[in-house]
């Protein structure tokens, strides 16, 4: 038995960054249901974010065919080596994950399943999962530990006060479900906040057609914007769109959208429509 989360931190004498979002893991149990959740197996690449001491990466390494680890900070890259020195399937990158090209990372692993596992840190979880959502890679799966908020979030289905731009973006990307709760005390040091294991599993094709994606997503964020104003004035104010208020209005009724509907109750499907219309 190697040695555990805390006898590591420990043993190396590493200083938690509170600014990297550094709460590790100390829950076997918690890991190996992250693990399962992704279904992991020996035709699989997996890219991990931030692996800290490795509380989850050698349980990773151990059922899949590579694992890729993604680490920023500098400081734990020696206990990591050292740790997981064991794993000749293992290749630790000590790098930004927002500055990494996922696709230089799988272009060796052609024929192999590309998937993400991640404890996130929660500086940085939207940008992160936006990133390899939108770019284009090879991912399919991804599990992801966030803050149970922001699963919520992108779970979420129209009428809700969770549903926004979020929940739209990650739906049209991908199919998100919510797997399991994990309580603060499975980690060190605890975080102030409840946390959630969601599984997003990437679209082959998108759930709606788009005259234009940009258009798409710019009327998402207008309808969003000002939640508390009528679709129809959140549309008119957000001023982007080349149309008068009149326009807007006609364009919601040859829709059948009421205009004083809230963004928040559009499904996906009916935003595409409206964009499809300012085109
Ligand atoms: N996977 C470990 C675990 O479960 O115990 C650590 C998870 S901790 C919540 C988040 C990790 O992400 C930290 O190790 C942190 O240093 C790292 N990290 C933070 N920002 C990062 C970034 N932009 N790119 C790569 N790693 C990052």
């Amino acid at each position: 038995m190697g040695l555990n989360t805390k006898e590591l931190i420990k043993k190396y004498g590493i200083k938690l960054t509170k600014s990297l979002g550094q709460n590790f893991l100390t829950d076997d149990k918690v890991v190996t249901r992250i693990v399962d959740t992704a279904e992991i197996t020996y035709d699989d690449l997996v890219m991990e974010i931030g692996p800290g001491i490795g509380s989850m990466t050698g349980e990773l390494a151990s059922r899949a065919g590579k694992v890729v680890a993604v680490e920023i900070d500098k400081y734990l890259i020696p206990a990591l080596k050292e740790n997981l020195k064991e794993f000749s399937n293992l290749e630790i990158i000590n790098e930004d994950i927002m500055k990494v090209n996922v696709k230089d990372i799988t272009v060796n692993g052609q024929n192999m399943r590309v998937k993400v596992a991640a404890n996130l840190p929660y500086y940085i979880t939207t940008p992160i999962i936006m990133k390899l959502l939108e770019e284009e890679n090879d991912i399919e799966l991804m599990v992801f530990m966030v803050q149970k908020e922001v699963a919520q979030r992108m779970v979420a289905k129209p009428g809700g006060k969770d549903y926004g731009a979020l929940s739209v973006a990650v739906q049209y990307y991908a199919q998100p479900e919510k797997v399991f709760d994990v309580p603060p005390h499975c980690f060190v040091p605890q975080p102030e906040v409840d946390s959630t294991i969601v599984k997003l599993k990437k679209n082959k094709m998108p759930p709606v057609d788009l005259k234009d994606k940009d258009m798409f997503f710019k009327v998402v964020k207008a309808s969003f914007g000002q939640r508390r104003k009528t679709l129809l004035n959140a549309l008119t104010n957000f001023g982007g769109f080349n149309k008068s208020k009149e326009e807007i209005r006609e364009i919601l009724i040859k829709l059948n959208i009421n205009e004083n509907a809230r963004g928040e109750t559009l499904s996906i499907e009916q935003f595409a429509s409206l964009s499809n219309q300012f085109c």
